[in-house]
């Protein structure tokens, strides 16, 4: 039988296996910088309230922290998502599936074994990312949405109270911003998931809507711009930060901390790939066993090589692979 039926053929390194080393390289370099930002911020922040008249209305001063809370609280969102979406998960086979809605997310998730026996860190980029490809609604319940980032919150007035009790005490202003922040922190995904709501006309409240439309809250469509290109507008509470995150994220793919095509189109294309390769492979095989021809045609043997070197190697095709998705 030809060489090209039986695929003994050996792919070298795909473009994708490069890309996931490269982007693993530069995530290590990537908490750094994103610890570095959020210091910065913090410190112009403090400098700036240090020079501000101190004879401020106390409602406008509540209002100028409030304001500050949900900035910073933007500008931390922006970065950890940012961060994320340059990831990559390391299983290929993990790498290369997705699904089309929540019913086989919370299936994939309970009991594929593709999912259960991925490592923590996969899982939890694969559960990240498939926000992508089913934007709306959440796979998870709410309760789970808030406590996503509640759990970890709370223990910012935890260390606050701490600090007090052993005699550290801070500006009555910065404790207030943090604390302001720390209580907004868990509607964030919540906050996020209407915007995708709104999108399909689900948010009928005034309220909400006036908050979305004046971009107190994250606004529709700045955020469908995300869906669209994946390489902006990374920020999930109402988008102030998202100038400082979009410049930052551009300036780290020109000095190359940072792949140009955005991961998420990478990975699609990859996707589409390995069921192209696999599909091929399977009209090969019932070929070969069907025992109608001996050998491929020219055409055929010249796809199979292009689509097996483009795609990372072989293996079934994952039952959800390449579906088209809405991106909204
Ligand atoms: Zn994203
Ligand atoms: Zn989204």
């Amino acid at each position: 039988m030809s060489s090209i039926l039986s695929f003994s053929f050996k792919p070298t390194e795909t473009a994708g296996e490069k890309n996931v080393q490269k982007r693993t390289m530069r995530a290590e370099i990537f908490f750094p910088i994103l610890l570095s930002v959020m210091i910065t911020m913090v410190y112009l922040v403090v400098q700036i309230a240090m020079v501000m008249p101190a004879t401020l209305p106390f409602g406008l001063q509540l209002l100028f922290e409030l304001a500050a809370s949900m900035y910073f609280l933007d500008l931390f969102t922006g970065l950890v998502h940012l961060n994320f979406d340059y990831q990559a998960i390391q299983n290929k086979e993990l790498y290369l599936h997705t699904e089309r809605d929540v019913p086989g997310i919370q299936r994939f998730n309970k009991h594929d074994p593709l999912f259960l026996t991925a490592s923590k860190e996969d899982q939890f980029l694969w559960n990240f990312l498939v926000h992508h490809d089913v934007p709306y609604p959440a796979a998870d319940t709410d309760y789970d949405l808030v406590m996503q980032i509640g759990k970890p919150v709370m223990a910012i007035p935890v260390s606050l109270a701490l600090a007090y009790s052993v005699g550290l005490t801070l500006p009555g202003f910065v404790v207030r911003v943090i604390l302001m922040l720390s209580a907004l922190a868990p509607a964030t995904n919540h906050i996020h998931i209407w915007a995708h709501a709104r999108t399909r006309n689900l948010i009928r409240s005034p309220i909400w809507r006036f908050l979305q439309d004046y971009h107190l809250v994250l606004n529709p469509d700045v955020h469908k711009k995300h869906h669209t290109e994946y390489d902006c507008n990374f920020c999930l509470v109402n988008g102030w930060a998202n100038p400082v995150v979009n410049r930052l994220a551009a300036l780290m793919r020109h000095v190359g901390l940072l792949v140009d095509e955005p991961p998420t189109i990478t990975m699609r294309r990859e996707r589409d790939l390995h069921v192209a390769a696999t599909e091929l492979t399977a009209v090969h095989e019932k070929k070969a066993a069907d025992a109608t021809i001996s050998e491929p045609t020219p055409t055929e043997s010249y796809l199979s090589i292009i689509a097996r070197r483009l795609t990372l190697g072989s293996g079934k095709v994952p039952a959800g692979s390449a579906p088209k998705h809405r991106r909204d």
